[in-house]
């Protein structure tokens, strides 16, 4: 793919040199069929489904469409292997093969990061060096506490469910796939977990790893398909937790086909982030977590900092800092190391985050975007912020998942609380100041489940994450996530 012209905004202008990561070591199939009980077998339709590139369009294998029947064989399979080999072997054992799983994804973790950006459109510097080591960072953690489950608890009788079903988002498939499926077999469930149609391959890549590992076979299913697929693990007779990571739209479906049923379940759901800048702040160390908070990973992310909240007098600083930097950064090839923003990941989320832009503008709100280049082909979205907006524009209250930065201003500390609180959701939130105590305030007052200060976006295995009002219930990642996966008998 051509490497487009980028217009930097250094005086003189000056390129960099295209640095494609190599897709020669990358094994993939043509097709892809359903994992289930330990093999890859046909879905019972016959039918199958396109997996595209988004940043070149161009198909990249066919995948297996699973109906109603694949998801039933897939849930017996689980169900046996939980009555069987899994529930039977020592927690030690259980250990060790997920251990096993951890070491396969990093020996193979230049082939996952290369399919990621292939299949996704996420630049190969986020996947090569956020998505694969996290996930298996999460192996890794999770397959330490196999065998420790009753210190985890004190005092209390620790039980896996039974049979999981997992369904999981399009942004970051792979560590998604392992945030949920590393707890649920520590604690002893058997899984059967669907990941995005838009980005199924890495979770088939997960599917040959974890039969290289040589777990019991129905230990894990993977099962591929759209919304259905998805809707029929979850009204599963035969499943006991349910975990699900995508929309505020899609997760209140789920709640209302769970309601009543006896089946644990966690919510992961969508967010609106702040960022909050104060006057006494770093400024440019500040406007970088905001680049990285919102324009990286083409605000494909739950916890995106999408609002940027800041103290009026610093304001116009910032936002030209902010304006000058977006001019630096490079929209492009995937593939490419120098690629800040990547392929948005389909057709409709392009066309979704389109229409936010019509909307903002429609409202009022001022919009300005970089000036880089695009790619001919495929789907993209040049660093966009809007100024000029308020408290009930769309554009600051609604999930647009693009690059896509709401910016607004404040006076007080007091303000910017209720500025930061007023939207549905409370995933997470950013605060950038100089003074400890005002970061100890400001994390008491605002509800959201993870604040990060004068840093954004980092992750790790051991601390649990989660939402507040719309993003969601339940907490995944360290201990809690463990909590998620057992019954706890006093
Ligand atoms: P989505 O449309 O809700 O889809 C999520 C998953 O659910 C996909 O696998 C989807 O299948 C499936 N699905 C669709 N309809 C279903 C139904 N009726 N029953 C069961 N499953 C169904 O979300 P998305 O567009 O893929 O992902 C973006 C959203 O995820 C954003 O809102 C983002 O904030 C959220 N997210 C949250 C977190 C978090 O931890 N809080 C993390 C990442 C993303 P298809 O792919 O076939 O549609
Ligand atoms: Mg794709």
């Amino acid at each position: 793919m051509a490497i487009p012209e980028n217009k930097l905004a250094f005086e003189g202008g000056w390129q960099y040199s295209p640095a494609p990561e190599s897709i020669d070591h990358i094994n993939l199939k043509t097709k892809y069929d359903l994992y289930i009980g330990g093999e890859f077998v046909a879905p019972e339709s016959g039918r199958y489904f396109d997996t595209v590139n988004p940043a070149t369009e161009e198909c990249i294998a066919k995948v297996a469409d699973a109906n109603e029947a694949d998801v039933d064989k897939a849930v017996k399979a689980a169900r046996k292997a939980y009555n069987g080999a899994w529930s039977k072997m020592k927690a030690a054992e259980r250990g060790k093969y997920i251990f096993r799983i951890a070491r396969i994804m990093q020996e193979r973790a230049r082939e996952f990061a290369a399919i990621e950006s292939l299949d996704g459109g996420k630049p190969i510097r986020e996947s090569r060096d956020i998505d694969i080591p996290l996930a298996a960072a999460h192996f890794f953690y999770y397959a330490g506490w196999a065998d420790k489950l009753e210190y985890a608890f004190p005092g209390r009788k620790v039980k896996p469910l039974g049979v999981a079903g997992q369904v999981i988002p399009w942004n970051f498939p792979l560590l998604m796939a392992s945030w949920k499926i590393a707890p649920a077999l520590a604690c002893g469930n058997t899984v059967v977990l669907k990941p995005a149609e838009t980005t199924p391959l890495t979770a088939m890549k997960l599917a040959e790893a974890i039969a290289d590992a040589g777990l019991p076979p129905g230990v894990v299913n993977i099962v591929t398909g759209a919304g259905q697929t998805g809707a029929a693990i979850v009204t599963h007779p035969g499943v006991q937790k349910v975990a699900f990571t995508g929309s505020t739209k899609v997760g209140r479906i789920i709640q209302k086909a769970l309601a009543g049923t006896n089946k644990k379940y966690t919510l992961e759901l969508g967010g609106k982030a702040a960022n909050i800048v104060f006057a006494d702040a770093a400024i440019d160390q500040a406007v970088e977590g905001i680049v990285n908070g919102i324009f990286f990973n083409q605000g494909h992310v739950c916890c995106a900092g999408s609002r940027l909240l800041v103290q009026e007098s610093v304001a116009d600083e910032v936002v030209q800092k902010l304006k000058d930097r977006m001019d630096t950064l490079i929209v492009g090839d995937p593939l490419d190391k120098n690629t800040d923003i990547g392929a948005i990941n389909s057709p409709m989320q392009l066309e979704k985050i389109e229409s936010y832009l019509e909307i903002g503008q429609q409202e009022g709100g001022v919009m300005h975007q970089s000036s880089c280049a695009l790619p001919d082909k495929g789907y993209w979205c040049r660093p966009t912020i809007f100024t000029g907006v308020s408290q009930s524009n769309r554009v600051v209250q609604e999930e647009i998942f693009g690059p896509v930065l709401a910016i607004q201003t404040f006076r007080t500390l007091d303000e910017a609380v209720s500025k930061a609180n007023n939207t549905p959701y409370g995933l997470s939130g950013g605060i950038w100041t100089d003074k400890g105590a005002k970061i100890f305030k400001m994390t008491q007052k605002i509800r959201a489940g993870v604040i990060w200060a004068n840093t954004f976006n980092k992750f790790d295995p051991t601390s649990p994450f989660g939402g507040y009002k719309e993003s969601g219930f339940g907490r995944e990642g360290g201990l809690h996530g463990l909590d998620a996966y057992l019954n706890l008998e006093a």
